[in-house]
């Protein structure tokens, strides 16, 4: 199931994260509140594929040890980004690029500013035009480029001083210091492409395909194309390298492009409709991802008697596909078949080489839906199976409350809502229910402790004492 957590879209961290050449840089605030501000999308297969997808790369690049997150983004445009340890890509990016090679390329781009230590850089440069009072006229600007007015109105309000001279220097200045990155991080793209032994041909697509799109609409402006500008230099560039490389006519495997043609289609069908599905659907008749695709829009927009068919019949093709047992466990719930749903989530969560905690707590919701206390024992221990291997999953510790509530453990419930809030980043009610939470758990038991963990814990990044 592909899932939407509520969040709110912020237009300002938006034109930020367009600004800064696909370095997302927080100017104020956490990199924590920054996240939150960006509509995040859960999906286990295509958290599985994308991760795939950069295991390789991340390894290449020397990152591989360094935990890096990989956040998708709910936004139709073509865009990919990082702050800090996070790489956020669009759900959009994902649609439009036809070969896993597309995304690898975007993907090869962006390591190569975590491993550049890019971010960082961009900082202190921003650190430096702020100390010539200029970053207001910095910023409007470049919120203009970026085609977004609102970015600089809190800086602007902040009574900064403005030298516009002073500001058109530093901004050509930043804009040289960019474009040198983005160098850097093309180059550095190939070289991973090459130490895995695939081509950068992805690459040169995503970057040609900006050029037709702009040269056809002067309107439509992609912010992957803004914030990653490409004088005609660049691009000849890296043709160069890409042409040169041994791997350059090296294509994914028909495996690899199979599941990117069936996360394609689950984009299309679950954020698209099912015009955006049925387009894909026409262009491959007969394929495996079309016959998903077929699933899964009769399972959102039409009867689950034929989508359970249309999914037996695509267990049969591929017996060892956990989403496709997912699938069935997504028909079977909303037919109010409790039982059967945690029979087909409990088969997903076991053929999962990727161990997503999503799943497991699928399992657990269709567990707490049969509503024994037997059964909501087990979605106790099947959402905290869940989350302990996702802890950020916000939805996980709603469900877990409940399920605690039905138990009558009141006390667990209450903590579980209050990490619900806490990862959804509204620390009030965290703080709320954390206090509630501490008045009947022992003092000093690791509930409690982690209870006036929430309750400590500080927007800003500090502890308070
Ligand atoms: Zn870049």
């Amino acid at each position: 199931m592909l899932s939407r957590p509520k969040s709110t879209i912020a237009r300002a961290a938006r034109a930020i994260a367009t600004l800064a050449l696909g370095l997302a840089v927080a100017l104020s605030g956490s990199l924590n509140a920054f996240a939150q501000n960006v509509p995040v999308v859960r999906d286990a297969e295509i958290e599985a594929l994308v991760r795939d997808y950069a295991r390789p790369i991340f390894k290449a690049a020397g990152l591989a040890g360094d935990g890096i997150d990989i956040v998708l983004v709910n936004d139709q445009s073509f865009n990919a980004f990082v702050t800090g340890r996070r790489m956020f890509i669009n759900t959009g990016a994902l649609m439009m690029a036809e070969t896993p090679n597309e995304i690898i390329g975007v993907i090869a781009h962006e390591a190569g500013h975590i491993a550049g230590g890019h971010q960082q850089k961009l900082r202190e440069q921003l650190e430096r035009a702020k100390k010539m009072a200029v970053i207001a006229t910095l910023l409007g600007a470049g919120a203009i480029v970026a085609g977004a007015t609102t970015g600089s109105r809190g800086l602007a309000g902040a009574g900064m001083g403005v030298a516009a001279g002073g500001g058109e220097m530093a901004q050509r200045s930043i804009l040289a210091y960019q474009r040198s990155e983005e160098t850097t991080a093309d180059r550095s793209a190939i070289t991973y492409l090459n130490a895995t032994g695939q081509s950068g041909l992805g690459m040169l697509k995503t970057f040609a395909r900006f050029q037709s799109a702009l040269s056809l609409s002067g309107a439509q402006v992609d912010p992957y194309r803004i914030s990653h500008p490409m004088p005609q230099e660049r691009i000849a560039n890296l043709e160069v390298l890409v042409k040169e490389s041994p791997y350059v006519d090296k294509v994914d495997t028909p495996a690899l492009q199979q599941r990117h043609d069936m996360m394609r289609i689950k984009i299309a069908a679950y954020m698209g409709g099912q015009a955006a599905a049925a387009r894909l659907i026409r262009k491959n008749p007969g394929s495996l991802a079309s016959q998903y695709g077929q699933a899964q829009t009769t399972y959102l927009y039409g009867n689950l008697a034929a989508a359970l068919s249309k999914t037996t019949a695509l267990i049969k093709a591929q017996p060892k596909n956990p989403y496709f047992q997912e699938l069935r466990g997504d028909i079977l719930m909303k037919a109010n078949k409790p039982k059967d749903a945690a029979e087909a989530y409990a088969k997903a969560v076991s053929l999962d080489p990727a161990r997503s905690g999503l799943l497991q707590v699928s399992l657990g919701q269709a567990l707490m839906a049969i509503g024994t206390p037997d059964s909501l024992k087990k979605a106790v221990v099947q959402i905290n199976n869940g989350i302990g291997r996702d802890k950020e999953n916000a939805e996980g510790y709603r469900y877990l409350a409940q399920a605690y509530g039905e138990l009558g453990n009141v006390a667990s419930a209450e903590l579980a809502t209050a990490e619900g809030h806490f990862y959804s980043g509204d620390y009030r009610n965290a703080k709320i229910f954390a206090m509630r939470a501490q008045q009947t758990l022992k003092r000093g038991e690791p509930g409690w402790l982690r209870a006036q963990d929430i309750i400590n814990y500080a927007p800003s990044g500090k502890i308070k004492k």
